[in-house]
């Protein structure tokens, strides 16, 4: 070795620069499984540190790492050799513990770049390409694993999602072609089965794909996976279950609420955030703000006549400008009974899905009824709900129209 000068030996060479190899090698294990975190609002967060092998890997790496250069360093100042035993002994343990972690470091490595099938999941667009039952596409696996019994009983087993179901008034709503109709243990399967899909609903005109949970590179960023899918929390949206679900509203209308809470109906704004290509964001029915679930809901001017005259007919006051939470929340105040306060809500809610239907109606129809001239039909099936079905909030129909909030 003419560089390093006659008395160091070709061997001694060799040793350290094996030794600074494994110096970048552990660096790069460690950095990988540092950065390599996920942090979604569907699967929560996913990183290093929930996973203790992973830990362990972590510190081997830098104990190794820093080893290999405190050998390099002392292998070249003279009076340290003299100990050369002791080094014979850390690379011996150094060396063991390399090949243990060295199956986690390939593990790791391996499915940073080429993924493993278990941790791909399915981003659902519009349900199309996606197999109902033999893809992962829910937190709770494959349905067909989960859900044994129904499996068995479905009629095509490689059913796309888009085939298990429709669009009904703007609300993705599951249908079922089974062999013969469920019973006994598969009833509380379906049950299951519908727990499982609850807030599911299909995004009109965007494609199904697959990508990787832990890829922060994946296709799908987590940054836009946040924009498009945004979740309850993000929006201060409270899902209080005791409001979610009211007894005297039809389920349909429920999961229709609980959209519009999530800011999850197709409106012309959530579509074309969603990319979708439509000739207009304007409200469909002033034609002058953008169509906002908000603004079709509540806030357009053409519907706040209707909430102003409902303010009246409850003798309670609604402002001009006002959110479907406000609405919701308004029979809650103090001194208001709680059967009027659930009154309120029933009939909030009843008026909210109706504003919504009329709203597919121009959109659809051409219809053109004004919000105002509805309010008695508005009345009407608010009055058939609450009494049909729930006795509690049951009322005479004269009460219902001069005193609903506080009549018994
Ligand atoms: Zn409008």
């Amino acid at each position: 070795m003419m560089i390093l000068g006659e008395n160091v030996s070709n061997l001694k060479v060799i040793d350290s620069s094996l030794r600074l190899m494994v110096i970048p090698i552990s660096v790069a294990s460690m950095w990988l499984t540092l950065t390599n975190q996920e942090d979604n609002p569907m699967y929560g967060k996913l990183e290093f540190s929930n996973i203790k092998g992973l830990k362990l890997l972590i510190s081997i790496s830098a104990i190794s790492a820093g080893y290999s250069l405190v050998a390099v360093i002392s292998s070249w100042i003279k009076n340290l050799m003299n100990k050369a035993w002791i080094f014979l002994v850390c690379d011996q343990v150094v060396a063991y513990m390399m090949v243990a972690c060295g199956g986690s470091i390939g593990e790791i490595v391996y499915l940073a770049y080429n993924g493993n099938p278990k941790s791909f999941w399915k981003l659902v667009g519009d349900g199309k390409g996606t197999s109902f039952w033999e893809e992962s596409w829910v937190e709770a696996g494959k349905l067909k694993d989960t859900f044994r019994r129904l499996f068995l009983l479905e009629s095509s087993r490689g059913a796309t999602i888009a085939e298990r179901g429709e669009i009904v008034d703007g609300v993705w709503r599951w249908s079922w072609k089974w062999r013969r109709e469920p019973r006994g243990r598969e009833l509380g399967e379906l049950e299951g089965l519908m727990k499982a899909l609850e807030g599911f609903s299909p995004k009109i005109n965007v494609e199904d794909r697959d990508f990787w949970k832990l890829d922060p590179k994946g296709e799908f960023s987590v940054k836009r996976l946040r924009k498009e899918f945004v979740g309850a929390g993000e929006r201060g949206v409270t899902l209080d279950r005791r409001t979610l679900w009211l007894k005297a509203i039809p389920k349909k209308v429920c999961i229709f609420l609980w959209r519009a809470r999530l800011g999850r109906l197709p409106v012309r704004v959530e579509l074309a955030k969603r990319g979708i290509d439509i000739p207009s964001v304007l409200c469909p029915r002033c034609e002058k703000g953008e169509e906002s679930v908000e603004h079709a809901l509540v806030g357009c001017e053409k519907v706040i006549p209707l909430w102003k005259r409902i303010g009246r007919w409850w003798k309670i006051n609604i402002g001009s400008s006002i959110t479907i939470e406000e609405v919701i929340n308004l029979g809650n105040q103090e001194g208001v009974n709680s059967k009027g306060g659930r009154r309120w809500m029933a009939m909030t809610w009843c008026v909210m899905y109706l504003i919504w239907v009329n709203r597919n109606k121009i959109v659809f129809q051409n219809s053109k009824v004004s919000m105002e001239e509805s309010l008695f039909s508005f009345q009407l099936k608010a009055f058939e709900w609450v009494n049909l079905r729930d006795i509690d909030l049951a009322v005479d129909w004269k009460t219902w129209m001069t005193d609903p909030l506080n009549g018994s």
